[in-house]
């Protein structure tokens, strides 16, 4: 298969059997079968063909940072948005490619003096995998600001949905139903005074570092917020801050976060989401629901082929 690859996809930067706790905000996950980087949209649509073509899987990620990829990996396709990022700014509006830096793109936006991109400062994900959740902090959300997304169909056809036909909801979009791949955003801002702008995005970002274990590898909250309670609060009262499961731990510092303390795996994190769920579900009859999303094998799924 390694040659058919070179043959069809030459020059594309795709990587063999390629470990992907190397990518993975979590530092876990086993390896992809082959890993992709496409420069543009026709390497993107390239790839996307070929893998249609020969009936092989293919999925994107943008950032992985709301991601547990299980140890036995991925087979077929990972596709990544890393070389499709660039951000340009006309009047009010910002448009970025899906491999954009969601932080970065909101740097952009002061430096320009635009308001409404400050609830992003410190979300560590791509412009793509912010649509597709529709990230939101601190009273804001992706679909606030909005305009439109450039979608590449599994058809392989590109179409352009309008922000109100995104079916935006509490870390949902319409993508995430009709497994459209985000190509490109577009934001409108309003414009704002620069040193207001920055202060905020420094006080946000002081919030984020007093309260979250920034420090260790995490996706973030594991779990959506369930209605009129937090997740965090309701691990701790089931008094499972700081429990452990191999190398993972519901973290000190914020019970919503799991962090990676020593070398843990997928499956440490999957059993201790599984003992999380069902110790908060006994002690306060919540049963939380996952907000990151895990995806891939098991060890034991790969090593039975
Ligand atoms: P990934 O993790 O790479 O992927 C997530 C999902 O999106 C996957 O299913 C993937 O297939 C899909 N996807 C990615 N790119 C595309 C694309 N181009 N087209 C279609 N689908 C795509 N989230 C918040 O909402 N608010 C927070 O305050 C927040 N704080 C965080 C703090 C920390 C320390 C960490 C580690 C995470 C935090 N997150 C937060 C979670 C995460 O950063 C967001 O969910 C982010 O939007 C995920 O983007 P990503 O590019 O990393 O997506």
């Amino acid at each position: 298969m390694t040659n058919f690859l070179n043959e069809e996809l030459k020059g594309i930067d795709i990587r063999v059997d390629e470990p992907l706790k190397k990518y993975t905000y979590t530092k876990v996950g086993g390896p992809v079968d082959y890993l992709a980087f496409p420069r543009n949209r026709y390497e993107l649509s390239r790839i996307v063909k070929f893998a249609n073509a020969h009936s092989l899987p293919w999925m994107v990620l943008g950032n992985a940072s709301n991601i547990i990829v299980r140890d036995g990996g991925i087979r077929g396709f990972v596709i990544m948005f890393d070389k499709l990022n660039g951000v340009t700014v006309d009047g009010y509006v910002i448009e970025a490619e899906a491999g954009a830096n969601l932080i970065e793109t909101t740097r952009v936006a002061k430096f320009h003096s635009l308001t409404g991109f400050e609830f992003a400062c410190g979300i560590p994900g791509s412009i793509g995998g912010a649509v597709f959740m529709n990230a939101g902090a601190y009273g804001g959300e992706i679909a606030h600001i909005l305009i439109s997304a450039q979608v590449l169909t599994k058809e392989g056809n590109v179409k352009t949905i309008e922000g109100r036909d995104m079916k935006f909801g509490y870390r949902h979009s319409v993508v995430q139903d009709t497994g459209d791949v985000v190509i490109s955003a577009k934001f409108a801002l309003k414009a704002g005074d620069y040193v207001k702008i920055s202060q905020e995005m420094a006080r946000l970002t002081h919030l984020r570092e007093l309260k979250q274990p920034l420090e260790y590898p995490s996706c973030g909250s594991v779990f959506k917020r369930p209605l009129g309670h937090f997740a965090g609060q309701l691990i701790s009262e089931a008094n499972l801050k700081g429990y452990r499961i191999g190398g993972v731990e519901v973290s000190k510092k914020h019970a919503g976060f799991m962090v990676n303390v020593a070398d843990g795996c997928a499956k440490d994190y999957e059993d201790l989401i599984t003992y999380v769920i069902e110790t908060v579900e006994a002690h306060s009859g919540i049963r939380l629901e996952p907000e990151v999303r895990i995806i891939g094998e098991k060890l034991s799924d790969k090593s039975n082929e």
